[in-house]
């Protein structure tokens, strides 16, 4: 049976019968049939997070290289005393009090600029835009297999409003704690640089890895986040439309684990997921960095999607 989300509200009895008609030729009298398309990841929404992330994280490296004299002058007066007196404790005292103090001023500068910086809308907004992509991509799986157009506004509700939402608040979590995390780790490196009598310019180039190894963190969870979002989004349209199961689909280049490959082309179901490698069962683009996608297998007698009903049907 086909059900017609809006059809049943107010397509006439014709029309209604047309659609029908229209998806029964397109499967040649099997039950279920392949997407002729394969949804892809939102690439805009990736880059448009990644430059968030980016400016995120420049307002750290700001209030760092403005930092970085005062940093410099305590930890090379402290080493220079050390070296002339052979005496190493009071001066690490001394250091770790300056340093401390130079660190809680970088703190609270961050907060403020972070805080002006308005991540949650940022990130709402990014939950919108992979959403508006993500229907985009279903449209056209729907439009290349079945030769129907569905209406987009169906996936304005609040079953998704409430996913984005959630998406957007882990992902505060997520992106918020990077630069704090960051800040800790260039204090220890002053710290031990100092305990372990490295040179001002070696304790100055581990704190730019610092950042930099920070900065790809972020944007490695920027690409996570958004495969993840879009996946979930994927599963639920697809399980609103009635289709139980899927075709596993890697992008196929060398990045792709060894376990996603083995499951590249097979069914799953969405019911059941199946396992990595490691044990774990993962649906396309659940697992950490997954780029694989879920290729929809339309069945004829299970299927439900919100048709445009202000299209008159044409059957060729
Ligand atoms: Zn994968």
């Amino acid at each position: 049976m086909v059900i017609f989300i809006y059809g049943e509200i107010s397509m006439d009895d014709k029309n209604r019968r047309l659609y029908v008609e229209k998806i029964r030729k397109k499967f040649y009298g099997h039950d279920n049939l392949k997407s002729k398309y394969i949804p892809q990841i939102p690439q805009s929404a990736e880059r448009e997070y990644i430059r968030v992330v980016n400016e995120y994280m420049r307002l750290l490296k700001q209030e760092i290289e403005n930092a970085i004299p005062k940093i410099k002058d305590s930890y090379k007066g402290n080493r220079d005393a050390d070296i002339k007196e052979g005496v190493r404790t009071d001066s690490f005292t001394d250091l770790m009090l300056k340093i401390n103090e130079i660190f809680a001023r970088i703190e609270s500068k961050l907060i403020k600029k972070v805080s002006g910086y308005g991540l949650r809308k940022k990130l709402e907004n990014l939950a919108n835009l992979n959403r508006k992509l993500t229907v985009k991509e279903w449209k056209k799986a729907i439009r290349s297999t079945l030769g129907i157009d569905i209406r987009e506004d169906y996936y304005l509700g609040d079953f998704y409003n409430e996913q984005l939402q959630d998406w957007a608040k882990q992902n505060v979590d997520l992106i918020s704690t990077i630069p704090n995390d960051s800040l800790a780790k260039m204090r220890e490196i002053v710290y031990n640089g100092y305990i372990s009598g490295k040179t001002t310019t070696r304790m100055l180039k581990e704190i730019q890895r610092a950042y930099k190894v920070s900065l790809k963190h972020a944007r490695l969870i920027a690409r996570d986040q958004t495969a993840k979002l879009n996946g979930q989004i994927q599963r639920h349209q697809q399980i609103d439309a009635g289709i139980t199961e899927y075709i596993w689909c890697t992008c196929g280049d060398e990045r792709v684990r060894e376990s996603h490959r083995a499951l590249n082309g097979k069914k799953f179901s969405w019911d059941n997921p199946p396992l990595n490698s490691d044990g774990r069962a993962c649906h396309p683009g659940e697992d950490y960095q997954c780029r694989c996608i879920g290729r929809p297998v339309f069945n004829n007698s299970n299927l439900n999607l919100p048709i445009d009903d202000s299209v008159e049907v044409t059957i060729k």
